[in-house]
């Protein structure tokens, strides 16, 4: 197992100054204890090779441009003492060639999740009522009720199936905000460009977010449909595909009248040199990209061809870069698979997914490898 993280929680008799209370909603909020392997791992190294399968992340490391144009810029300059490049400017015009969306519809931001909060930030009031079909990405949930927004959670009894119907239902002309994951972390369900665009249509009245983090795995999306409603916005990462979640670079497109809004508490200078730097490397090899899209394609078939043969565990291939097993003891899986160095995702807490566990896909080769250790857990048919 891995090692819990201890929390100190330094517990007063007298109550804290006024000044540092949190405001009313966030008080209401539980602290984030994020949970990674990242440092059960990093204590392990030079043992053998480990599988960091658990938060999704690229399991390579990015185009050899971004080390390339980081180290060239850090040699050259112009220095760090300078502010980086206000609103992320050259990138934001290499986005609009990869995106195929005018420079005045797109917004760069600290990673995806920055987006997500400005758009919480600028368009929430109280008591805002938020539709999200459950299980979602937590924090989008987490940003909206810090602003007070009332979440209307949407759960249908497939998890895995389609669940616009369940959605449709669920939203009234009350609704301020709907948030669709498309591919959906954790289920992997896609929201398709035609269900988004009737969507937009019948609820214009409605902000929908689409979070497209997963979008290069899935090649399906509605970034297109930002030039036709001033409703839409859609969110995307340098996370996920492109392999630069150290980075911290997002992006995302809409309307320019949502632009407008939200370049009220936009930070230019928010996303650093070498983030943007690094983001632009990465645009250019997009032949890297594809080449890693196309290993994760193989590997889900052959992670796909696997889990028909084995018994115990029924698997959900998604049309992203993970995939969702079901097994009969969690915890014990848990402990077989950390003690073969695989490191995967608890998600067995979440309603409707009990025994769930989400682990990432990489390459092909290391897809081998990990079948290997795959083997010694689930036993064969
Ligand atoms: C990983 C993930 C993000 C986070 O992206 P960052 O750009 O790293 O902040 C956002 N949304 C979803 C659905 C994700 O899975």
């Amino acid at each position: 197992m891995g090692k819990r993280e201890v929390v100190l929680r330094i517990v007063s008799d007298t109550p804290p100054p006024r000044g540092v209370v949190a405001a009313g909603p966030v008080r209401e909020l539980v602290p984030y204890e994020a949970v990674s392997s990242q440092r059960t791992i990093e204590a392990l190294q030079g043992s053998s090779p480990i599988f960091k399968l658990d938060w999704n992340e690229s399991t390579i490391p990015p185009s050899p441009k971004v080390q390339q144009s980081i180290v060239h810029h850090v040699t050259n300059g112009p220095g760090l003492n300078w502010y980086p490049e206000l609103s992320s400017r050259s990138l934001l015009l290499a986005l609009s060639d990869y995106t195929n969306v005018r420079p005045d519809q797109l917004m760069v931001t600290n990673g995806s999740d920055d987006a997500l909060h400005l758009i919480c930030s600028t368009f929430l009031d109280h008591d805002d009522e938020v539709v999200v079909p459950v299980p979602t990405y937590n924090h989008f949930v987490v940003f909206a009720q810090s602003k007070g927004a009332k979440i209307v959670p949407v759960q249908t009894e497939n998890l895995f199936a389609s669940n616009i119907e369940a959605i449709r239902d669920a939203m009234t002309h009350k609704t301020r905000l709907l948030y669709l994951v498309s591919p959906n972390n954790p289920t992997g369900v896609v929201a398709h460009p035609e269900m988004i665009e009737e969507l937009c249509q019948d609820f214009p009245n409605t902000l929908i977010v689409l979070d497209e983090a997963y979008f290069e795995f899935s090649q399906v999306t509605g970034i297109g449909l930002v030039q036709r409603f001033p409703n839409l916005i859609v969110t995307r990462t340098f996370s996920k595909a492109f392999g630069l979640a150290g980075l911290r670079v997002g992006y995302l497109a809409a309307h320019p009248d949502i632009l407008e809004n939200l370049s009220r508490i936009y930070n230019p200078k928010s996303v650093n040199t070498l983030a943007q730097i690094g983001a632009l490397a990465a645009l250019s090899d997009l032949d890297y990209l594809n080449e890693y899209l196309d290993e994760v394609i193989e590997s889900k078939r052959m992670l796909r061809e696997f889990f028909a043969q084995r018994q115990g565990v029924e698997a959900w291939i998604t049309a992203a870069n993970f995939v969702v097993l079901r097994v009969s003891d969690v915890k014990d899986t848990l402990r077989q698979l950390e003690g073969l160095g695989v490191y995967v995702r608890d998600r067995s807490s979440y309603q409707g997914m009990e025994g769930c566990i989400r682990m990432t896909v990489g390459t092909v080769e290391q897809t081998q490898r990990l079948i290997d250790r795959l083997s010694k857990v689930f036993p064969e048919r």
